[in-house]
């Protein structure tokens, strides 16, 4: 499984990917990916520069009448063909993710691999069930139907923490539509989306179609948002950087999509499986080292299971082993840097003025000293106005908080900016249809947090964006719908002429 390669070797011609082909930056400024188990550096590489996005969207606008222009089948067997090269290399892929994010192979080997070959076969499905609304005649005199066409060249930007989740949902219900791209991840981890631009070209994909641009958010990202020759901005990141890119991409009227931050609340009301509850926090806030847009980070439990809740959790955390992401007894990686990882620690340090921290709020020693290690942090006492509750901390921290009414509960869980994610833990049926009618999220679990499937969509509410990722919604951003409307009279003078010309 563990599929050890030579970083610096695979992309020695650069990490820059533009039709169909390897090559370095241009910015003169270089950039390292770095593991974040040892803080070694596994790859240095030239950033990409104005120069290198004007080549990418120049390929991806070269290839969009070729692509577009493929019937639906033909698009289809061709990403029918990706879905199969990735999953022949998945071995190599879950070790590059593993390696640029410190996630543990058991996470990047059984999910996001995976995922990502299940994501590419659903698009390579989806291309063919372009669908349009009823075609007919509206009025007496006119045949109207609908064509859904792609947008264009597409400009996308990805977050770090799944970089080839990301890719994948960026690129594919783009290309599926007939769109071409150009992706921009992280600057920490383009390894995956380099590897995964590549297994398109070896598909059979043609060159330019998906075009990969590594380089830094304020010159590449924001050229590329800025691009005229770029229709749509499809944008993953944090509330903060979302704004500054909505604001550039408005300036030249381009299509938007924001998935941006999330603050999950967890809510457990006094009925539910107090076993079941806890795990699933458990899981659900240390998932990628907490470091999920979705993860659970704020639990309300109601009064009568908030003290055995608490112990439960404290008890889960303390058996949590953090280690080396490719020992397959490991159940927690680091984070992805040393600087996020100071970043959640003084975010909980900040904490103990007000809130109490139950177990974790340290970095391990000794063995781990030298990576971005954090302990699961579980914390109580904080007011629903804190900080550790109000903002988004991206590491292995679970806040709980106790909650009387129902009432009670569903507002706390709603007083947050954000909206991607929630759950609630109840055994009763109509606690469950009103938490999911009243919370305000794009997804809501019922006695379960996390799981996730190409066929349904994925996307925010309120500071969490707007748009969707995955299924056929997702589809349906990267198209635009066109009303096509045919006379079928042949009448020269036509009744609304009146409005013009009178009765003469
Ligand atoms: P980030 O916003 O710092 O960066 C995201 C991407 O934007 C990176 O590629 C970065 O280079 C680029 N960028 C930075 N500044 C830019 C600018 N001025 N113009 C254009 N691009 C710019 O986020 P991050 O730290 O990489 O990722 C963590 C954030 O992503 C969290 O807030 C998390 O919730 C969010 N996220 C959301 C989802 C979702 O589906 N809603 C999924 C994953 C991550």
């Amino acid at each position: 499984m563990d599929h050890r390669f030579d970083v610096e070797d695979r992309f020695a011609d650069g990490a820059q990917y533009i039709a169909g082909a390897f090559r370095p930056g241009t910015s003169g400024r270089q950039h390292s990916v770095v593991d974040p188990a040892s803080g070694d550096t596994v790859y240095t590489y030239e950033l990409a520069g104005a120069a290198d996005v004007d080549a990418a969207v120049a390929a991806a606008k070269a290839a969009l009448p070729g692509w577009s222009g493929a019937t639906p089948a033909e698009r289809s067997t061709a990403m029918h063909r990706f879905s199969e090269v990735l999953a022949a290399q998945a071995d190599d892929l879950a070790f590059a993710e593993s390696l640029q994010c410190g996630k543990p192979l058991r996470l990047s080997a059984g999910f996001d691999v995976p995922g990502t070959v299940d994501n590419t076969a659903f698009f390579a499905g989806a291309a063919r069930h372009l669908e349009g609304k009823a075609a007919g005649e509206y009025s007496a005199d006119h045949t109207s139907y609908v064509r859904r066409e792609p947008v264009g060249v597409v400009g996308s930007i990805a977050p770090w923490n799944y970089p080839l989740q990301m890719a994948a949902w960026k690129v594919l219900p783009a290309i599926a539509a007939g769109n071409t791209i150009v992706l921009k991840p992280a600057e920490l981890t383009p390894l995956t989306s380099l590897m995964f631009a590549r297994a398109a070209t070896e598909a059979g994909i043609p060159d330019g179609v998906v075009n990969i641009v590594s380089g830094a958010g304020r010159e590449a990202g924001e050229h590329l948002v800025g691009h005229p020759d770029v229709a749509m901005t499809s944008f993953t990141g944090s509330t903060g950087v979302g704004k500054r890119v909505a604001e550039i991409a408005i300036r030249t009227v381009k299509r938007l999509h924001l998935e941006l931050g999330g603050k999950a609340p967890f809510v457990v009301f006094d009925d539910a499986d107090l076993e079941a509850a806890v795990h699933g926090a458990v899981a659900g806030s240390l998932i990628n080292t907490g470091q999920d847009c979705t993860a659970a980070t704020r639990a309300y439990v109601q009064r009568p299971l908030y003290d055995a809740f608490v112990a439960g959790v404290a008890d889960l955390f303390a058996g949590i082993t953090l280690g080396d992401p490719f020992d397959p007894a490991t159940d927690l990686g680091p984070l992805i840097s040393h600087l996020q990882r100071d970043r959640v620690a003084a975010i909980v340090d900040r904490s103990r003025a007000y809130a109490t921290v139950v177990t974790g709020g340290e970095a391990p020693g000794d063995k781990l000293a030298a990576g971005a290690y954090y302990r699961p942090t579980l914390i109580t006492g904080a007011a629903q106005d804190s900080e550790i509750v109000q903002s988004e901390i991206f590491g292995p921290v679970l806040v709980v908080l106790p909650f009387d009414s129902d009432d009670e509960g569903l507002a706390l869980a709603n007083d947050t900016p954000y909206g991607l994610a929630a759950s609630a833990w109840t055994r009763d049926v109509f606690r469950a249809g009103r938490a999911t009618r009243e919370m305000r999220a794009g997804c809501v679990w019922i006695n379960d947090h996390i799981p996730i499937l190409s066929e349904m969509p994925h996307g925010g509410y309120q500071a969490s964006g707007f748009g969707k990722d995955m299924s056929a919604y997702s589809f349906e951003e990267y198209t635009q719908v066109k009303h096509v409307m045919y006379d079928n009279t042949a009448i020269v003078r036509k009744d609304w002429h009146r409005t013009i010309f009178g009765d003469r």
